[in-house]
């Protein structure tokens, strides 16, 4: 299987305090892969920098066999890696077909503009009610963004990320603050998009993890502790001491 992304001595240090050290990370094309472990363990600042929201002080990170190590997050992009926040700032005051149809536009290099017609906007409707279908939004199509639940308003998220046609999906904590039955939503949701994406998470639900994740890296101390299936690294003695060291 290939390889879509590739951290080599991944190392951040924040005025000589090392955060992530030393991190190798491979994902392999078509899977989900979280990254996980207890609190202070690296799993955010290791994300920002694979995000390049954060310049590693050492390492290099490949995407599609490029180097992006000193690459900005909106070229990362247009090369298909997506980090779903990115747009999660989903206008509240536009409908969901609306919020699709911008990030389309953003896709496609077109400025925004709020004052254009709506005939000459209409060019993204297909495209864009494509990707409201996929996750599960039609029936609020005309809904504005800020009616919508929280967990929904998640959706619309992934479905204007969806709409940058990204390879690789980032999602930082996607079932963070969400209800049960919202959690199943987006979890179907995450299968769903996976079938012919990569998607790398951070997540704290650890009974979500062990639904959808193919390979699981656990984090701690900045160091990387295991790696494998949810059954392997769950077994692992030095992960069981970790989460409960926390
Ligand atoms: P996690 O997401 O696993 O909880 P983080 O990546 O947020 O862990 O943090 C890892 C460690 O790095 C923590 O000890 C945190 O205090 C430290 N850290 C994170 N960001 C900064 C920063 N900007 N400046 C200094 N220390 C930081």
């Amino acid at each position: 299987m290939s390889i879509v992304l590739e951290a080599t001595g991944l190392t951040k240090e924040f005025k000589g305090f090392v955060a992530v050290k030393d991190v190798n990370l491979r994902v392999e094309e078509g899977t989900i892969h979280a990254l996980i472990g207890p609190n202070g363990a690296g799993k955010t600042t290791c994300f920002n920098l694979l995000t390049k929201f954060l310049q590693p002080t050492r390492g290099k990170i490949v995407f599609e066999g490029r180097d992006i190590t000193r690459m900005e997050p909106a070229d990362i992009a247009k090369l298909g890696m997506v980090r779903s926040f990115q747009i999660s700032a989903v206008f509240p005051d536009l409908t969901v077909l609306q919020n699709v149809r911008v990030a389309l536009q953003r896709r496609r290099g077109e400025s925004f503009d709020f004052w254009r017609s709506e005939k000459s906007l209409s060019q993204y409707d297909d495209l864009a009610r494509g990707y409201v279908d996929e996750v599960g939004l039609s029936e609020f199509l005309h809904h504005r963004a800020a009616e919508l639940s929280y967990g929904r308003k998640r959706a619309l998220e992934i479905a204007a990320t969806l709409a940058l046609e990204p390879q690789m999906l980032l999602l930082d904590e996607p079932m963070a603050g969400m209800a049960q039955q919202d959690v199943e939503r987006i979890s179907a949701l995450i299968r769903r998009v996976a079938k012919d994406r990569t998607i790398l998470m951070v997540e704290h639900n650890l009974s979500v993890v062990a639904d959808l994740s193919d390979k699981i890296t656990v984090l701690a101390r900045g160091e990387i502790l295991a790696e494998g299936d949810y059954a392997a690294v769950s077994k692992a003695p030095e992960v069981i001491e970790a989460y409960i060291g926390a």
